[in-house]
């Protein structure tokens, strides 16, 4: 094997390793993504549980007010069937009357609070079908990608060492321009030319660097973006 031979084989074991690599990234994120979906939906949730405990308490408030109208208006009604003298008599009625409209704005009240809270539950009951749809899914996804991620891991790990001895192989410049070039430019360090451009970056080569590169018998590089050229 040549030099550049010794360093394709790297590349592509190390290549292949990072493409493992970035495949389990992106489904663990996709994952996250989920999982922020189901913590937005409880967020959201909340504020109309609270509003509905509210309107509850309040309601139960306006019924309690309603039985109180209740009692006043019966004993009001009692005092007038023994009433003697017609100012009492007058009085208590003007009295009834106006616990009798007081007890109608209020059930009105309580009417609207109930209503208001049927409204809620509905909007609750219907959130509560997207958050369980949305836990079904995402304990869907989460076992497939921990099956997928650990497939993943074994090839990952399997490939350490052949790594190792491909890189031990490797001429010691083109491991320093790899190590260089590679967080920034990826993987694809050596290319091969195409035409006669850089396989790289597709600036045109000048005809003694491609007449460089056939001969073999030397490390060139691409004057624009640095990478090593083969055939
Ligand atoms: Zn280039």
């Amino acid at each position: 094997m040549g030099i550049l031979e010794h360093f394709r084989h790297y590349q592509n074991l190390f290549s292949k390793n990072e493409l493992y690599r970035s495949e389990m990234e992106k489904r663990n994120h996709k994952v996250s993504i989920f999982e922020e979906n189901i913590v937005a939906m409880l967020a959201e949730r909340a504020p109309h549980e609270e509003r509905m405990e509210q309107g509850r308490a309040l309601g139960r408030k306006f019924e309690g007010d309603v039985a109180d109208l209740d009692s006043k208006i019966a004993k009001n009604r009692d005092q007038l069937s023994s009433a003697t003298q017609a100012s009492e008599y007058s009085g208590l009625r003007a009295q009834i009357e106006k616990y009798e409209e007081a007890k109608v704005t209020l059930e009105e009240n309580v009417l609207a609070i109930f209503s208001k809270i049927e409204e809620i539950e509905k909007g609750l009951a219907d959130l509560d079908q997207r958050l369980a749809h949305a836990r079904e899914e995402y304990l869907e996804l989460n076992t497939r990608v921990k099956e997928e991620n650990s497939d993943f891991e074994k090839e990952i790990s399997a490939m350490e060492t052949p790594i190792q001895e491909a890189r031990s192989k490797v001429d010691s410049e083109l491991l320093e321009i790899f190590d260089r070039l590679q967080p920034s430019l990826g993987s694809n360090v050596l290319v091969s030319i195409s035409g006669d451009n850089c396989g790289g970056c597709h600036t045109s080569l000048a005809p003694n660097v491609i007449e460089k590169i056939r001969q073999d018998s030397d490390i060139v590089l691409c004057n624009f973006c640095g990478r090593v050229l083969g055939c």
